[in-house]
This record gives structure tokens, sequence and C-alpha cells, in this order.
């Protein structure tokens, strides 16, 4: 008699055992450049002039390259990306700022630091990104901006929402804090809008550890974005003699040190090296992934908007149809594949109305988040880096949903 099958929550034999790609990754490029940086008398943008330009210059410029902007200013933290975009917009005190419900809690806390209150909208359940037309209807005469978040592996649909925003006369800021390198109809993230937002936290699909940057293609924004993240300084047009700082005390706008060091910048330039074929191995893995759980009748892929043509991913996300596995709650179900991988599955983040930071300080949600909140009970989630290893990796994870799925009523 064959042995029943069992799960591995329950004693039963994992899918799978092996490990899986470590992230975060670096190349021999990161330790020469850092053995660089340590060698030498600049450890940041705020160092004096050696006689080379700061690695930090070299990185800004290979990213505005990158995202195709003419302009990147690069920071500490994709959070302080989100604060300089909207702070360099001129948003503040007595304005709101249109956010999805849905998305990493920085998202509003960005804009609640520039003294503007975030207005959360719901999101398209086919994208999990913000819906344009939450959006259109949140408008008020106070409004200014509208963020729109990339989230996990589809981008937002960004003709809509410049539409939106067009016909409001608001900016247009993307939070493309996981979107490094995705594209809508053979633009990047981050030129889309007036700013773009990124990460390079150490999960992001680009990271040194903590890092960020702001890219528009907007002399007087970029401008703006420089001092705000350097204490009102500017770098001279002209080097300044050895051993004199390269930044110029300008003012005229707050400014606060939001600055990426040395270090960091050199983690980012070695990783670039990277990020396209790390982003087309992602894809492809994520295809096969999603044609291999096409057969099961438990799970709906997310369905990205024909212009986002490349996607790249933070998080791969296939959402549960509704009492699939025997109605059990989909964190139980993580659990199990979980156990049965090996790898972190996991739900989206809460929505933001439900979030303990923003429930004890911010404002309280004005519009219900349907959407949102039924993504959070509907979602399955796993890290990138699962997203690096082979094919017969990615049978694995598709036979470990189809496992659960067989087995959900022992849950
Ligand atoms: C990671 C992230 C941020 C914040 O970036 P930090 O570098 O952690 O400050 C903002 N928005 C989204 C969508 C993110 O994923």
């Amino acid at each position: 008699m064959m042995p029943a099958e069992r799960l591995a929550l329950h004693g039963g034999t994992p899918v799978h055992t092996g490990a899986w790609p470590k992230w975060p990754q670096h190349g021999p490029r990161a330790l020469a450049l850092i053995g660089e940086v340590l060698a030498g008398e600049r450890w940041t943008l705020s160092g004096s002039w050696t006689g080379a330009p700061a690695l930090e210059r070299v990185f800004a410029v290979e990213w505005a390259r990158f995202c195709g902007t003419r302009y990147c200013t690069p920071v500490d933290h994709g959070s302080s990306a989100l604060f300089a975009a909207i702070a360099a917009l001129g948003i503040g005190e007595g304005d709101e700022v249109i956010v999805p419900g849905l998305t990493w809690v920085a998202t509003a806390t960005a804009v609640s630091r520039t003294g503007a209150v975030p207005i959360l909208v719901d999101i398209d359940p086919e994208t999990l990104c913000i819906d344009p037309r939450a959006a259109d209807a949140a408008v008020t005469p106070r409004t200014r901006a509208i963020i729109a978040v990339h989230l996990y592996s589809a981008m937002a649909e960004m003709d809509a929402l410049r539409a939106v925003a067009a016909r409001h006369g608001l900016a247009l800021i993307e939070d493309a804090a996981q979107a490094h390198g995705a594209e809508w109809d053979g633009c990047r993230a981050g030129s889309l809008g007036d700013v773009g937002a990124f990460s390079m936290q150490q999960g992001k699909p680009l990271t040194s550890g903590e890092g960020g940057a702001a890219v528009t293609s907007d002399e007087q924004l970029h401008r703006r974005l420089e001092l705000i993240r350097s204490d009102g300084r500017l770098f001279r047009s002209a080097p300044p003699p050895h051993g004199h700082p390269e930044l110029d005390e300008i003012g005229g706008i707050r400014g606060y040190n939001l600055c990426l060091s040395e270090v960091h910048a050199a983690l980012l330039l070695d990783g670039l090296e990277r990020l396209d074929e790390q982003n087309r191995i992602r894809a492809a893995n994520a295809a096969h992934l999603t044609a291999a759980l096409a057969s099961s009748a438990a799970l709906l892929p997310i369905r990205p908007y024909a212009k986002n043509i490349h996607r790249s991913y933070y998080h791969y996300a296939v959402r549960v149809v509704a009492d699939a596995f025997a109605g059990r709650p989909v964190d139980a179900v993580c659990a199990a594949l979980e156990a049965e991988l090996g790898l972190w599955v996991h739900q989206p983040y809460r929505a933001l109305d439900d979030h303990p930071l923003f429930a004890a300080f911010e404002h309280p949600s004005r519009f219900a988040l349907p959407h949102a909140h039924h993504a959070v009970g509907h979602t399955i989630l796993f890290h990138h880096r699962a997203l690096l290893g082979d094919a017969s990796s990615m049978n694995a994870i598709a036979e470990a949903f189809l496992k659960v799925e067989r087995l959900a009523a022992m849950l």
C-alpha cells in the first residue's frame, strides 16, 4: 500500500530541501571599489576633493542613464528619495497627496514627514497597484500629487495616472522602490512621472544594504533635490583645489543630510553590473512558474497592464481564489508552503488603514479600501531571491503549491 501523502508541516517529506540563492549578492568589483574608498580620503560626497569624482557621482550618471532620465540624486534610503521628491515639489503643510492603500508604510510616512496628509485610495485587484479611478475620485482642492507605487512585480497604470494628474494639475511621483528596470511602453520605471524614487535597501533588486535615488528630467526639480539631500549644498561646477570641499553652500531651501556614502555607492556600481541579467533571469523563471501554476484552480496570476512589457520582480505574487485551499486562511497556506520549500512565504503588506504605525499617527482613512483588504487575505508572496535559481527550483515551487492544494483539508 502507498503511504499516505503528508504535508511537510505534519512531518511529511518536503518538496524542496536544497539552498535558495543568496541575497544580497556582491561581485569582485564591490571589493575592489570599497578597497579604493577605504584607502582614500573621501568616504562621502561632503568629504574633500581628492582629484577624482566621487563614486556617488559616477553612480548618479549611470543610474540616470539606466532609467532614461537626465538626472539622478542618490540618497541614503528609499524613504529619503520619496521625502525629497515631495519636498522638492514644494508640497507640505495643508496639502494632500494620494497614496495607494497597499504599499510599504514608507510611501505614506514620507508624505507625513513633509507636513502633508497622505490620502489612501484603493488598488486595482488585477495588479495590486493604485487604481487610477480611485485616485481621480480622491482629488480635492488641496491635492498636490499622486504617488504611483509599482508593487511586487507589476507597474501601476501610468498612462491613466498621467492623464489624471494632467487633468487636475497634479504632480506624479513614482515610488519605484521595487521596480528597478521595469518598463512601461519602452520607458523605464522612474522616468514616467515628475520624479521617480528608488530604494536600494537590502531586499530590493539593486541594493547597497541601505540606499536610494531620486531621478528626474526636470532641471529645477533636480536642483532642489540636490539641495534638499545635502544640507542646502550643490556640487561646484569645477573641481576645487585639492583638499577643499566639492560642495558649495547655496541654501535657499531647507536641506537635510540624506547623502549616500562612498561605500554604498561602490556596492551600487557593482550591483548595477548584474541588474539587467538578474532581471532577465527573474522574469524568465517567473514566467516558467506562472505557466506551471496555470493548472491550479486555486490560483490566479497577477495580470500586469499590457504596456508593462518588462517586469522587474521584487516579490513573486500570486492571487488565491476565494474558498480555495479548502477555505483555509492564507497564512496557514503560506506556513505549509514554507515547510515544503524552506523559503519564507507570506502575505502582502497590511492595508495601510490597518497598519499599527498608520493607525497611531496618521489621519483616519477617508475611503474604504475593499480591494486592498481582499488582496491581503488572498495573495501569496515570496522574495525574488528564489527567482534567481534554475527551472527545477521553479518546478519545486509549483509542486509545493499543488501539494498544499491537494492536502489543504489537513491544514
Ligand atoms: C522599500 C520601500 C520603500 C522605502 O525604502 P527604504 O529604502 O526602506 O527607505 C518605499 N516604498 C516601497 C514601495 C518600498 O518597497
